[in-house]
């Protein structure tokens, strides 16, 4: 199955041939910043597995690299140093997020109170074992 993956204007997309490798949420201080939401969702993709069509713009700060459409603002993922040929797609960005679905919740020391998610998903303080 092939994934695409595109900002809210359309300047930005992607096409994806592999499978991701990672879905979960974050619920980092950092994540929320930078998309203003009060949880974010990621898709891990290999970059090997992923063509981009479209400059995204970039922030870069400890280590991680935030990309965005420079037009319309959209969030599209983030790189890690400490991970490299990986990027980290926002589920916001996915064409069809609904089959996305995440796997685990990462830095729950950080949730916020009132975020309730029904599920039954394990949870990590802090980054998962594995990433
Ligand atoms: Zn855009
Ligand atoms: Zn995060």
């Amino acid at each position: 199955m092939s994934h695409t993956g595109s900002c809210r204007c359309g300047v930005i997309s992607a096409d994806a041939h592999g499978e991701p490798f990672r879905r979960a949420y974050c619920h980092c201080r950092d994540c929320r910043k930078q998309t203003g939401a009060p949880v974010m969702a990621f898709v891990g993709f290999k970059d090997e597995d992923l063509t981009f069509f479209g400059e995204p713009q970039s922030y870069r700060f400890g280590g991680v690299e935030r990309v965005f459409c420079g037009r319309c603002g959209s969030q599209i993922g983030y790189r890690d140093e400490e991970l490299p040929g990986r990027i980290y797609l926002t589920l916001g960005f996915m064409d069809e997020p609904q089959n996305h679905p995440p796997a685990f919740h990462a830095f729950t020391k950080r949730q916020l109170p009132f975020v309730e998610l029904a599920d039954d998903l394990p949870h990590f303080d802090g980054f998962p074992p594995e990433r």
